[in-house]
């Protein structure tokens, strides 16, 4: 038994960059789509001509690329599909499920006051419902859905259940504006339909949206997709996630450098989950993701969960890829890019930098040893590591570290030996040794440095320092 292939959508306007909302939204649909072999297709709903820029719709791009949501085709203009909108319209009167309406808006503006002058419904019923073709008059018109005036409405959605509506609560809408412009209610219908969506994961403020399109399915004999409406997601305030909240633009996360791993793994927990897994790869991610796991009520944004998980996925991401991340951030950061040097230090120093690290600046305030040259500019605070007493130790141990073999417990055995001829700590030599080594106070522990550094490097900078 062969079953449709899964094609679902991001449709995205693009008035604004891509939040976090949105974010999440798009990759609900890339998982469950990616989970069962299935397409995952992009639709930039860009029929708000004032609003929608081409800018935003980069910017959207860029944060779906920076997020690794790779999509199927070419994104599809929902502007650019007007015509074949308004033929699916032409289409529905011809079959007399929808019907020219030639009321103008000051009759329907005048229908409204009376409506809430005498208390009742506000929906418009058009005095043309019925009319026959030979008693239209010769003037503009709109074309308007015929929708069922009686009886109910039934949705089953897979995050909220079955939700009914009585269908007088529904109105004739406009389908084909008087001008011949589509409604964006229309043009998501044939979108999706055309395009073979199976699926539609997308935020509970388009439920109520979903009865209107349904009317348009059900007139045009189409197969309704299954729906998922997936609650918002709220700030720790349990209000709708906003500006107040602080960053909600998937940029600005990028910008403070969240390794995209991590932002996945916290996205996806976002209002879904699978028993109590907390932290897991994209594969499990992919296998996991289901709609049953979408949770009923609003998700609250946690900047301490997200950065737990993404602390424990740099600490597991492969050196290589972690290297290729930092210079992603960096360039998208407006930084400088690496030197070769600075590359080849910086994978060397790999497994020391990302144990504990939660976004690329703390990786790199951690690398600064492989990323900076001779002579070694201390900071002020490391700088009150290398008073008189401390570099006399440091220049009695370059000497004793130019023979010892390069290996961590030798180079462990020469420090702590002359810590003790000083009756000193071994914290008494560290602190000097990492100003002589990093200059800063933030570093990798003083032996993986020198591991790392290698021996002639490394009695080089003890060795200035000592001077
Ligand atoms: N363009 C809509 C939005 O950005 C999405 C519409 C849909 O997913 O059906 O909220």
């Amino acid at each position: 038994m062969s079953q449709t292939p899964v094609v679902t959508r991001f449709a995205p306007s693009p008035t604004g960059a891509l939040h976090i909302g949105g974010a999440r939204t798009a990759l609900f649909n890339w998982l469950y789509a990616r989970g069962r072999g299935g397409k995952f297709l992009l639709r930039i709903e860009d029929t708000d001509r004032a609003r929608s820029t081409p800018e935003n719709t980069q910017a959207i791009l860029d944060g779906l690329t920076w997020l690794g949501l790779d999509w199927d085709g070419e994104p599809i203009s929902q502007a650019a599909g007007a015509e074949r909108h308004a033929e699916v319209a032409r289409r529905m009167l011809a079959d007399g499920t929808a019907y020219k309406c030639f009321s103008t808006q000051q009759e329907i503006e005048a229908f409204r006051e009376e409506a809430r002058a005498k208390g009742g419904s506000t929906l418009f019923r058009s005095p043309w419902r019925d009319v026959a073709e030979a008693d239209h008059p010769d003037a503009p018109f709109a074309i308007r859905i015929k929708a069922p005036r009686d009886g109910a409405t039934t949705i089953r959605d897979e995050v909220q259940g079955e939700i009914t509506i009585g269908n007088d609560q529904l109105d004739d809408m406009v389908l084909l504006r008087s001008d011949g412009s589509p409604v964006y209610m229309l043009a998501v219908v044939v979108d999706d339909h055309d395009m073979g969506v199976t699926h539609v994961i997308r935020g509970d403020d388009h439920m109520t949206n979903a009865f209107r399109q349904a009317m348009i399915y059900r007139a045009m004999g189409w197969d309704l997709p299954v729906f998922a409406h997936v609650p918002l997601i709220f700030g720790p305030d349990g209000k709708k996630l906003s500006k107040r909240h602080g960053a909600t633009g998937a940029a600005e996360y990028q910008q403070m450098g969240y390794p995209a791993a991590g932002m996945r793994n916290y996205l996806t927990r976002l209002g879904w989950s699978h028993g109590d897994a907390e932290f897991f790869s994209d594969a499990e991610a992919r296998d996991w993701f289901d709609l049953g796991g979408i949770g009923k009520s609003p998700a609250r944004f946690d900047t301490k969960k997200l950065e737990n998980l993404c602390r424990q996925h740099i600490a597991v991401a492969d050196d290589a890829a972690l290297l290729h991340e930092t210079e992603a951030f960096l360039d998208a950061t407006g930084q400088l890019s690496l030197t070769r040097a600075q590359r080849d230090g910086l994978l060397r120093a790999m497994p020391h930098l990302k144990d504990r690290a939660k976004i690329f600046p703390e990786l790199l305030e951690k690398a600064h040893f492989v990323l900076t040259e001779r002579p070694i500019e201390p900071d002020a605070k490391s700088a009150k590591a290398l008073d008189d007493v401390s570099r006399g130790i440091l220049a009695e141990l370059t000497p004793q570290l130019q023979t010892a073999s390069w290996e961590r417990e030798a180079l462990e055995g020469v420090v702590t030996a002359l810590a003790e001829v000083h009756g000193l700590g071994l914290g008494k030599i560290a602190g000097p040794l990492r100003a002589a080594l990093a200059g800063r106070m933030v570093s990798p522990s003083v032996f993986d440095m020198m591991l790392v550094l290698g021996r002639d490097e490394s009695v080089a900078r003890i060795g200035d320092a000592a001077a």
